[in-house]
């Protein structure tokens, strides 16, 4: 076969060179995914992107995780420009409260705990240190922990603060598709009413618009959400259901004013039947009420959270219905699913954003310029699974792991029956004080060790490695550790400060 061939045959399936691709969908996943590709691959690929203002976007989505700095660096996003043009602020973790008992708090951030041997965790030291009459908390010894508790924020080399962003979903799409366009994409307004398939391999040929146009593409990316119009609804993908250990699917959403010091991180506030986010952006907040139907009616969901406001509201609610799970396979044929098409894990964590990118990032390295092949997607599908999967047992780990036994809700969730690679790590850690991090996880183990200790687990054992220490320079580099941080922490300014200086809002 000619090696510029238009058609490639791999095995029995009929692929040809993807030249066109075809993106369904304008939300945060359609827009990065056009913002990456255009970026990286605009030079190779004529990339055109559909949406529909008549079905709009979700309009929710606007806490991120630190792997959204990566992407951005990536593709080339400046970061004062992003901040400016979104409203954005700075998030170093999130704040859980009322989760393992009412009246609980502790803070996930996105640091690291003190100084780690290869032989084991800091949270060994400390526990060693505390047997010695040591008095201190791991919470002392993390930096972005600190600045957050503090409300301050700096970028700064030594020491480096971890973090991420919120910021305003619509802003954000409009700022991407601005990049995008700037690189060559081409956007279409419409509404897609009908996928065209080839009667012989099934791989998608076309879209029709209602208008009647007709756009034809070799490889098609469906980011066209919850729906998802071309892998579900035509390639007839399948849904993994996750409802039995994540029972909210549903959610009540709107914007109120703010005002006041700024906290760099997302509220996470536990309610009656499902739990509360705030997000604090320059020039609003984001608020909604996660729940589960089963355990409370949409008008009682809503009461909660009117109940539970800041600020003045300044654009009104929103109900939102969802499945938690994923797709069984996100690339089928010719077409990937990004984002809400390829499914949702519950936004507890933030982790929505982090899988479209990761997500993206994957697309662009398995990218099948000679044609579509099915290791390339089984290859792409198999990372897709696991990947959500550690994102599940993370987030079922704030669930399982309560004391709260005030409602059914959360009675349920407490002697609910967990994944067994999830048991296995409570185990671990309540028998010897272990917790690790697997292959493909996005979550480091001072993530779980900050969840399992907030959530109330209690290690029974530690490792012994730190007595072989000498105990007096271990209290003294203890002491200089944590006066070292605090006395950084002093010196850096508030994140409203930080903000004001370095990524005032622009309003356009
Ligand atoms: C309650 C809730 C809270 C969340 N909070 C967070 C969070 O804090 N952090 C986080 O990372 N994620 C969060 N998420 C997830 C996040 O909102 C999404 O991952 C993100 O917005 C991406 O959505 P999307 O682009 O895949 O879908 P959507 O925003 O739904 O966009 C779909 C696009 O497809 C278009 N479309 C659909 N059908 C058609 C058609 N027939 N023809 C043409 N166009 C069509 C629409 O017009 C739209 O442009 C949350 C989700 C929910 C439900």
């Amino acid at each position: 076969m000619e090696p510029n061939s238009r058609i490639a045959i791999i095995g029995v399936i009929v692929s040809q060179e993807i030249k066109k691709v075809v993106i369904a969908g304008g939300g945060t996943s359609g827009w990065c995914t056009a913002v990456a590709l255009s970026k990286q691959f605009g030079k190779l690929l004529d990339i055109t992107l559909i949406e529909s203002e008549e079905i709009g976007t979700v309009g929710v989505g606007e806490a991120t995780f630190p792997t959204i700095c990566t992407f951005h660096r990536m593709h080339g996003i400046d970061e004062r420009e992003f901040l400016q043009a979104t409203g954005g602020s700075i998030k170093l973790g999130i704040s859980f409260e009322n989760w393992a008992r009412r009246g609980d708090r502790y803070i996930h951030s996105f640091g690291t705990i003190g100084q780690s041997s290869w032989l084991g965790d800091f949270h060994n030291i400390l526990c060693a240190a505390r047997e010695y009459g040591y008095d201190a908390q791991l919470d002392d010894f993390c930096f972005e922990l600190q600045a957050a508790k503090h409300h301050k924020f700096a970028i700064m080399q030594s020491p480096k603060l971890n973090y991420a962003y919120h910021f305003d979903a619509g802003r954000y799409a409009r700022f991407l598709r601005r990049l995008s366009e700037q690189n060559g994409v081409k956007r279409v307004e419409g509404k897609i009413v009908e996928v065209k398939q080839n009667a012989d391999t099934g791989f998608i040929e076309a879209v029709t618009l209602a208008s009647g146009a007709r756009i034809e593409g070799d490889f098609f990316i469906d980011c066209t959400g919850f729906g998802g119009l071309l892998i579900e609804k035509t390639l007839q993908a399948g849904y993994e259901h996750w409802g039995q250990w994540l029972r909210n699917d549903s959610a009540v959403a709107l914007q109120t004013e703010f005002s006041g010091d700024l906290p760099p991180y997302t509220r996470a506030i536990a309610h009656e039947s499902g739990w509360q986010w705030k997000i604090p952006l320059q020039h609003r907040q984001g608020t909604g009420h996660v729940y589960s139907s089963a355990y409370i009616s949409d008008e009682d969901a809503r009461n909660t959270l009117l109940n539970n406001l800041d600020g003045d509201i300044r654009v009104e609610l929103r109900l939102l219905k969802f499945h938690t799970g994923r797709r069984k396979k996100a690339w089928i044929k010719n077409c990937v699913a990004i984002g809400l098409a390829g499914g949702f894990v519950e936004p507890l964590e933030s982790t929505s954003i982090h899988l479209i990118q990761i997500g993206i990032a994957r697309l662009l390295q398995l990218f099948p310029f000679a044609g579509c092949c099915e290791s390339l997607a089984n290859r792409y599908n198999e990372q897709s699974r696991v990947e959500y999967e550690r994102i599940r047992d993370f987030i079922v780990l704030h669930y399982k792991a309560t004391e709260r036994d005030d409602t059914p809700y959360w009675r349920d969730c407490r002697d609910m029956e967990i994944p067994d690679s999830l048991a296995q790590r409570i185990e671990l850690f309540k028998e010897a004080g272990i917790v690790y991090m697997n292959p493909e996880e996005v979550f480091r183990i001072d993530s779980w060790l900050q969840v399992m200790l907030g959530q109330r687990i209690k290690q029974q054992r530690y490792h012994h490695f730190p007595h072989a220490m000498d105990r007096a320079q271990m209290i003294a580099s203890l002491d200089k550790y944590k006066n070292d941080l605090a006395a950084a922490v002093r010196k850096i300014p508030s994140h409203g400060e930080f903000l004001k200086d370095y990524c005032p809002m622009k309003w356009d």
